[in-house]
């Protein structure tokens, strides 16, 4: 054990990812450490390196759980390919830590000044069935609910389902749409 100061703590760890050995600094914020330092000597832990794998790995399957669609683009595909009455949509639901897709249909293609998107086929009881243009559901406040654009992959898994909706894990997602890297925010 070594110990800079009072505020940094050191351990030789080994990478529960790469094997590697490296060593990991924990460092006090606003005079504390963020967990216990007994929790933090331990014999492993994730390097730095494998650590940012970890997160582009994350943004990709996050990424491609959103079909690749961000809030911004998915306005814009709306915006120059306005939404018909009848129209199959999806609605991706990722509250209660699961991968919702469900199949909708548009019911009302431009409702009121900000030309809401009103979808038939999915509430998950607190969720609206008004849209706006970028997806984003107008009554779940956490964004756990949006409106997407029709995907043949996801939508066609759905029908040969015979159901309006399913779940699906990360990995499995990302198998079936494909790897990407989102755009920078
Ligand atoms: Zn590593």
């Amino acid at each position: 054990m070594k110990t800079n100061n009072d505020s940094i703590v050191t351990w030789r760890k080994t990478c529960d990812m790469c094997e590697t050995k490296f060593e990991d600094t924990m460092t006090k914020m606003f005079g504390r450490f963020p967990c216990r330092v007994s929790d933090f000597k331990v014999d492993f832990g994730t390097c730095k390196s494998c650590r940012e794998d970890r997160k582009t790995r994350y943004a990709k399957l996050f990424y491609a759980r959103d079909l690749h669609w961000t809030l911004e683009s998915v306005k814009e595909h709306f915006e120059s390919n306005p939404p018909y009455k009848g129209q199959e949509l999806l609605v991706l639901d990722t509250s209660g830590n699961l991968n919702t897709y469900a199949l909708v249909s548009v019911e009302v293609a431009q409702h009121g000044k900000q030309k809401r998107i009103v979808i038939d086929g999915y509430t998950n009881g607190y969720s609206g069935q008004s849209f706006y243009r970028s997806g984003k559901n107008c009554f779940a406040p956490k964004g756990q609910v949006r409106l997407l654009p029709y995907n043949d992959v996801i939508g066609g898994l759905i029908k040969s389902d015979g159901k309006h909706s399913l779940h699906l894990e990360l990995e499995k997602i990302m198998g079936l749409v494909g790897e990407k890297t989102p755009p920078k925010v």
